[in-house]
């Protein structure tokens, strides 16, 4: 494998053993955990400099920070999105500043290309002819992009409830498409059942592979440079697995431990009222979340009721200082369209769970005046046009 100097292997989140990651590949051999790729930093001379110095045009520009080189990442230049001011939602929300990070510009359109950027560079380094992956749509559809890049044979589970576009799109990257009758729950089973008859596909699920949090995590390093190394003072996260919640919290502790940053920014879960494990669990002061019955929303990217990772959101967002926040349906779908009239940014309905969450957040008091908040977008509106424009015309409009 190709990996990066610093990048020493992978460790268990529960038992705390680390593994060579030649032989490690998913989950922990021990005791099934997940598995953090582990960096020593103390070994690295990076400054702010060196990474200013590069074109801002890849989160490869961040390779000492990433397991893999930059030279040998299946990759189409994902990531070094844009940070867009909001300086009518600032004024809303009573805040210094509001940015949101558009994630819409990446190459299929979600963050969910710098997971699978990371992850199916490690299927192929591994030698693997095939990935699988259960998704609600948007990462499927991405790691089928990545895996045709690589020459690799995608085998994509998916609801019969996603959207026709993320469909669409497996197909045309020549993805082996499975449309699960049901929910995101059914498509897993659809696709443990096939990964038993099939063990020597390479799994590229959420928290399965140890690598797509840490694809996402460079949208912390990035928004951080793009503030002049100013950390922000919240980040409202549409959360679902927590994959790029997790990521950028991990993010921000290493950049405070190179000595680039000072503070970790206040991480904030937003969820949709009808599937919200995570801020029911960070409410009542749990440490692990109960799954959710009977998910329903239309917000089908954080429409994930059993977030395996719930323990490593929960500490994030307690870590951080930060919290949990659940909107409406309605409020998240006014919250796109409202940011899509007056700041032009377009928001997919998952996404704008993080702006509805915000409101909400700063109507509790959360938000001093003089803050910075960034909302990430996490993926581009016209995903989810028809969902967008139904809202309209439910509304008489
Ligand atoms: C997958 C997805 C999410 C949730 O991401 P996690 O990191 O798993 O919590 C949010 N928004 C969109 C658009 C997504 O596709
Ligand atoms: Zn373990």
């Amino acid at each position: 494998m190709e990996t990066t100097e610093a990048f020493t292997g992978l460790r268990c989140v529960d038992c705390g053993e680390s593994f060579d990651a030649e032989e490690a590949t998913h989950r922990c051999p021990e005791c099934e955990g997940i598995l953090d790729p582990e960096y020593d930093l103390d070994a690295l001379d990076v400054s702010r400099e060196t990474f200013e110095s590069r074109r801002f045009d890849s989160m490869w520009r961040y390779e000492e920070l990433l397991p893999f080189t930059r030279e040998s990442a299946v990759s189409m230049d994902e990531g070094a999105t844009a940070l867009v001011e909001a300086p009518k939602l600032a004024d809303e929300l009573g805040v210094g500043r509001v940015l949101i990070k558009d994630e819409g510009r990446n190459p299929t359109g979600t963050f969910k290309d710098r997971g699978q950027t990371v992850a199916v560079t490690a299927a192929s380094q591994h030698g693997a002819s095939d990935v699988a992956l259960a998704s609600a749509g948007n990462a499927g559809q991405a790691a089928a992009a990545y895996a045709a890049r690589a020459g690799l044979d995608a085998h994509v589970f998916l609801p019969s409830r996603s959207g026709f576009t993320q469909k669409a799109m497996v197909n045309v990257h020549g993805g082996d498409m499975n449309v699960v009758e049901g929910r995101i729950g059914d498509a897993g089973a659809a696709y443990e059942g096939a990964m038993a008859e099939n063990p020597e596909w390479y799994s590229v699920k959420t928290f399965v592979t140890p690598y797509r949090h840490e694809g996402k995590k460079t949208m912390l390093y990035e928004t951080v440079e793009q503030l002049d190394w100013e950390v922000p003072d919240a980040v409202v996260y549409p959360t679902g697995g927590g994959v790029g919640l997790v990521g950028m919290h991990k993010a921000a502790k290493e950049l405070r431990d190179l000595g680039l940053t000072g503070d970790l920014p206040a991480m904030y879960a937003a969820q949709a009222e009808g599937c919200a494990p995570v801020v029911r669990a960070f409410e009542e002061g749990r440490d692990v979340h109960e799954p959710w019955q009977n998910p329903d929303t239309i917000c089908g990217g954080i429409e994930i009721p059993d977030p395996g990772a719930s323990p490593l959101i929960l500490d994030a967002l307690r870590e951080s200082d930060g919290g949990a926040v659940a909107t409406s349906d309605q409020d998240i779908l006014d919250s796109a369209v409202t940011v899509a009239q007056n700041e032009g940014v377009e928001m997919g309905a998952t996404c704008a769970a993080a702006a509805s969450g915000a409101w909400e957040l700063a109507q509790r008091g959360e938000f001093d005046e003089e803050d910075t908040v960034v909302l990430l977008n996490t993926g581009h509106g016209s995903k989810d046009d028809d969902v967008l424009r139904s809202h309209l015309m439910s509304k008489g409009i």
